[in-house]
């Protein structure tokens, strides 16, 4: 797919150039293209206007003629293709009030983030680099183009993405541009909240999730936003910056887990962070409810396993795989699943001295929780071979709250072992339990 897309990409150039235009690859595929990285999609910038691209390639969509943006699209691939333009007298730390077509492409870079995103490329493969990025790239350094000060008061967004970049590919943050980000962060609060949810997660769900955080956090940026977050602590309140800027990778826990959701979930639990904090926050930063329920489950999970934990003995199985099955019962075997891999970090993390010895009951869930989950026979009612239906048929009574209660009780019997899942046995347990029931009225 990536080598088909980088064809066409060419070849886009390769009609925009015949008809006396220029174009280029420019921003991140460029950049990817250089780090030897599959590209995602490929932005194309050139000096034909938009209507001439339209009049070019029939199969062109007007996504954003404002900016003067002409989504192409060939062979089913989407490509943005946007005029030579210049941003002037941005409004409100975030968007150019007018964008202006020019006719060098060196004026185009100009008006972009960083270095490393302001290289080109033509058909030829030959590089056009004003600002030195694959010199930046080469010394892993991220760094503004022209003055960085200007560049974060022009749109704020771009402290975000200068995180996220520094990040993602692990770069050092050069003085001048670390600097600056640490000025201006009170900027941030000019940024809608979902633009900020989004660099955050891309944040959490990159490459360098750990150095992230800790970027976040000594930049003192999610202070600044413009709802506050319910959850203090680590992101919006790090140490001291270091003045020369932040270096190393950081390689930490949330690298072991394996996606944004699981490594909020992580994060959020090693900060003390409860439950309906955390979907304040969430809902503050326009998270889905899905994506919200998904990682609060998580957390919902860790605060009724905590204490079954603690009170379990620590060298015997059976009560551990009973507080897994009855977890699973109440949040589900997903969100059961999910929290077990929680564990993973506190596993791989290799044993420090003077740290409290790891707890053997949870490194026992990590070892064998994934098979308990996977051996309990249902962990909702509709896995039950009895259903409502049958009860009621077989029964002779007329449904009611008793109903469910009684499936609940069935349930939890047959995830916990002391029941067979099936039909005449489930049956045969109902009618008991009615009779008790019955008799205690
Ligand atoms: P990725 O797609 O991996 O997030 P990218 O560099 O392609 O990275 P995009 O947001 O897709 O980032 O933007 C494409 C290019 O447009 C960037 O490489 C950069 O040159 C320019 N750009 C995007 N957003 C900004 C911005 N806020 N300020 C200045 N330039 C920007
Ligand atoms: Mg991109």
């Amino acid at each position: 797919m990536s080598e088909r897309m980088e064809q066409v990409g060419k070849r886009l150039l390769r009609q925009l150039t015949t008809q006396g235009y220029e174009a280029f690859w420019v921003g991140g595929c460029v950049r990817d293209k250089l780090l030897g990285r599959p590209l995602k999609d490929i932005d194309i910038a050139t000096s034909a206007t938009p209507d001439d691209v339209m009049r070019l390639f029939p199969h062109s969509i007007p996504t954003g003629l404002q900016h003067g943006t002409v989504t192409v699209v060939e062979e089913r691939i989407p490509y943005e293709v946007t005029t030579f333009r210049r941003e002037t007298d941005y409004a409100d730390h975030r968007r150019p009030k007018s964008v202006e077509y020019v006719s060098e492409l060196q004026e185009d870079l100009n008006r972009r983030d960083f270095t490393i995103n302001a290289i080109a490329m033509d058909a030829d493969g030959s590089i056009v680099d004003p600002f030195g990025g694959r010199d930046d790239l080469k010394r892993g350094v991220l760094r503004c183009v022209g003055e960085a000060k200007e560049r974060f008061e022009e749109d704020a967004l771009r402290m975000l993405r200068c995180i996220r970049f520094a990040c993602e590919y692990g770069l050092q943050i050069e003085a001048a541009t670390w600097q600056a980000l640490l000025e201006h962060a009170p900027l941030l609060r000019y940024i809608a909240m979902e633009r900020v949810q989004a660099e955050l997660d891309k944040i959490i769900g990159g490459a360098g999730p750990d150095l992230g955080i800790r970027l976040l956090g000594e930049s003192r940026l999610l202070q600044h936003t413009k709802e506050a977050l319910p959850w203090p602590a680590a992101m919006a309140d790090g140490d001291e910056p270091e003045p020369g800027g932040p270096s190393e990778l950081w390689p930490g826990p949330l690298n072991v887990l394996e996606g944004a959701d699981l490594r909020w979930a992580y994060w959020l639990l090693q900060q003390g962070v409860g439950t309906e904090e955390a979907r304040e926050g969430f809902s503050r930063l326009r998270f889905s409810s899905d994506k919200t329920s998904t990682i609060t489950a998580l957390l919902r999970v860790e605060a009724w396993m905590a204490p079954q934990l603690a009170e379990a003995p620590a060298a015997a199985d059976a009560p551990l795989r009973e507080a897994l099955a009855r977890a699973a019962v109440r949040y589900g075997a997903d969100a059961v699943r999910g929290w077990l891999r929680l564990l993973a970090p506190g596993a791989a993390a290799p044993p420090r001295a003077g740290r409290a010895p790891r707890d053997a009951r949870r490194h026992r869930l990590h070892q064998s929780g994934t098979d308990w989950l996977q051996a309990v026979p249902a962990t909702r009612v509709g896995e039950l071979a009895l259903g409502g239906r049958d009860v009621l048929a077989a029964l002779g009574r007329p449904g009611g709250p008793w109903l469910g209660r009684l499936l609940d009780d069935l349930l939890l019997a047959v995830a916990l072992g002391r029941l067979p899942n099936e039909r005449e046995r489930l049956l045969e347990a109902a009618r008991q339990q009615i009779e008790r029931d019955a008799h205690d009225e």
